[in-house]
């Protein structure tokens, strides 16, 4: 593993070494009106409030089942169109996306 540098700057002041954050549990909303957590990045320099999702992609437990869901939905529907193949030569041999 290389050696971790990640850098954070602000794009408001340019300051680089004076951040807070904060977790706010019940801050964000999806499309379907459900709440979930985002994470709140605040320049202690000059205040301002960056929401750490707008320049990081998250991934959590739920987008991971959904995409599991999906790729189960396919392989079922498959199956049923085209015949009995195990699930890994589904994902092997058959899966076109
Ligand atoms: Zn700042």
């Amino acid at each position: 593993m290389a050696n971790a540098k990640l850098h954070v700057i602000c794009g408001n002041c340019g300051c680089n070494n004076s951040f807070t954050f904060k977790i706010d549990f019940r801050g964000r909303n999806d499309n379907d009106g459900n709440d979930y957590a985002g994470v709140n990045i605040i320049c202690e320099n000059c205040s301002t409030l960056h929401s750490l999702e707008d320049n990081a992609v998250e991934k959590n437990e739920a987008s991971i089942n959904k995409k599991i869901c999906e790729n189960m939905q396919y392989y079922m529907e498959y199956c049923e169109a085209n015949g009995y193949v195990t699930p890994m030569e589904y994902l092997t041999e058959h899966k076109h996306f």
